[in-house]
């Protein structure tokens, strides 16, 4: 697993989405300069101390939050320092997140011409309704017009995020939106079910009976006439959650789910390098004062975890499941000198004879059924 890849996190947004939980700061903009700046000096401190600068990069991924809050200008030379600090693989997948209405034509020519070479954009519901319950500070118009533009600009791989279980949601709406994603044409879609997590506005709403979710079995439902229509598009599903046309998989997210090594840059942002797992600390101003300080010796970790070899073994089968194609049990075994039916011993003979998982020429993977209730099989083997 030589694979490295390179994730830099901007945490801001225009305001929160009810429904959110990932760490991100809505209104801050004054912080963004001294953020960008946290950022460049975390790149070379990372690039000295941390790994062989010689070793090429597979990808990179400007995620959020919202990047393109940041001016596209910064967002490029925040790029350009990533390349100037790392060698790159020619080809390599240089992805940013885009949310509707944050970026004009100009600014996205701006980004294509500094290298971004796939679009990930947060359209969620192609129903205004949908959007407005959802607290989503964007139109369907939006969403298409930065499609369209971005189209003009250059990018010829983008995704869209859509949500599906959304409150008050039908099957018939879902559709609606399956079918006009579909019909903006773009490379690869990425679609989860709506979770309502604690300690977010939404858990409250439920709570107090303000929505409702579509029962188990519309959501089933929805699942299966996204699958289908997906499938018709010429869409391959290769992840649980993710789509994509012929030679346009993630492949930044491919690293993840085989438990590839990456670096990750900023506050919250997450890094795996030589079996350990390294944890920014999730508060951007406390990022950037120990950045400003980092001769006073501290680092921006809230944690470092190395893995022993049963925890990287069962990670790397949990996401390898993740993907439609499983993982090859032979390079499970060579990568950890263990072997699965070993390490599991009868949960896997088990999970395989209930019709949950299967080996097909030497990769372990999940069945349709296991696709299905894939939570329930990988707590098992967690
Ligand atoms: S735009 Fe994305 S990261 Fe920002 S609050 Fe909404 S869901 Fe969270």
């Amino acid at each position: 697993m030589n694979n490295l890849g390179l994730y830099l996190h901007v945490p801001f947004c225009l305001r929160k989405c009810p429904y959110c939980s990932f760490y991100s700061l809505a209104g801050r903009t004054d912080l963004h300069d001294r953020y960008t700046q946290a950022i460049s000096t975390q790149l070379r401190s990372f690039s000295e101390e941390y790994c062989d600068q010689s070793r090429p990069l597979i990808s990179i991924f400007f995620g959020g939050g919202t990047p393109t809050l940041l001016p596209p200008e910064t967002l490029s030379r925040l790029l350009a320092e990533c390349l100037a600090q790392f060698s790159c693989a020619d080809e390599a997948e240089i992805s940013i997140e885009v949310n509707p209405a944050t970026v004009d034509a100009a600014g996205l020519h701006v980004l294509r011409r500094a290298g971004f070479n796939r679009l990930s954009i947060g359209v969620q519901s192609l129903n205004d309704g949908e959007l407005r319950q959802l607290g989503r500070p964007h139109s369907v118009a939006d969403a298409v017009q930065t499609l369209q533009v971005a189209r003009a600009a250059g990018f010829d791989n983008i995704n869209l995020d859509l949500m599906y279980g959304l409150p008050e949601q039908k099957l018939y709406t879902w559709q609606d939106t399956i079918d006009h994603a579909l019909d903006l044409q773009p490379e690869h879609l990425s679609i989860y079910e709506l979770t309502i997590e604690d300690g977010t506005p939404f858990a409250q709403q439920q709570k107090q009976g303000r929505f409702s979710l579509p029962d188990e079995d519309t959501v089933l439902l929805m699942l299966e006439k996204t699958q289908q229509a997906l499938k018709q598009a010429g869409f391959d599903r290769y992840e649980i959650s993710n789509y994509a046309q012929p030679g346009y998989q993630c492949r930044h997210n491919i690293n993840y789910w085989e438990n590839g090594e990456y670096i990750g840059l900023g506050a919250g942002a997450v890094a795996f390098l030589n079996g350990t797992r390294y944890t920014a600390i999730a508060d951007a101003d406390q990022f950037c004062k120990r950045l400003e300080c980092l001769s006073n010796g501290q680092d921006v970790w809230a944690e470092k975890e190395k893995l022993d070899r049963d925890a990287a073994f069962r990670e790397t089968v949990i996401m390898g499941l993740r993907m439609t194609v499983g993982l090859s049990l032979l390079e499970l075994t060579d990568r950890f000198d263990m072997k699965s039916e070993m390490y599991y011993g009868e949960t896997l003979h088990r999970l395989i004879r209930q019709g949950m998982l299967q080996i097909v020429h030497d990769r372990l993977q999940l069945t349709a059924q296991g696709l299905l209730l894939a939570n329930t099989v990988m707590a098992e083997l967690v």
